[in-house]
């Protein structure tokens, strides 16, 4: 099922998610509508809290870059993160033009670590502990953020924040209609 996403204003990306257990109610149902709503709205990454449910669940899904060709493989890379939790940064500090399906037609250079080391449950609630990089630790941070109530330009510098601040009111008031379903304002 295809579920409305939560914009930017609403309360609940403000909200620190909490972690689940196996037994959460139809997991694998959820977690099915949260890839659909993601490719829907040609997204690499949907955490719950952008589908109104405060609890840690990530989607991630996109094609790998290869540098070497210059091109996306035809091979798609997805992952779920339950509970996942940075244990460590690592590498240079990047930037990189990053998006949300929560804030539409905003697009900033956000400067992040380029690896980091990441523990987790999959869908089947094994536990996984990896160092990770590209495209892969690029979203998983930009996701996890959402489920401690942050967006990402919360990171911007304040003259960028300052910048943007018209289009976020904008995203803010409902002024900005993306082609995907979104959740009503009230
Ligand atoms: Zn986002």
């Amino acid at each position: 099922m295809n579920l409305p996403i939560v914009t930017y204003g609403d309360p609940m990306l403000r909200k620190e998610a909490a972690p689940i257990t196996k037994d959460y109610p139809d997991l694998k149902q959820l977690i099915a509508d949260m890839f659909e709503t993601m490719y829907n709205a040609d997204g690499v990454g949907l955490a719950a809290p952008q589908i109104d449910k405060s609890i840690q669940l990530v989607v991630i899904g996109f094609r790998p870059y290869n540098e070497k060709t210059d091109s996306y493989g035809p091979e798609e890379e997805r992952h779920v993160l339950i509970n996942p939790e940075i244990l460590e940064e690592k590498g240079e500090k990047k930037y990189f033009n990053e998006g949300c399906l929560s804030i539409p037609e905003i697009h900033e250079d956000v400067l992040r670590p380029e690896s980091i080391v990441l523990h987790w449950f999959d869908e089947d609630f094994n536990e996984h502990t990896e160092e990770i990089d590209g495209m892969f630790a690029r979203v998983a941070q930009h996701e996890i953020d959402h489920l401690h109530g942050k967006v990402f330009t919360d990171r911007l510098s304040p003259l960028r924040r300052t910048m943007i601040k018209r289009k976020l009111n904008d995203v803010i008031s409902g002024r900005v209609r993306p082609k995907y379903r979104v959740k009503n304002k009230k």
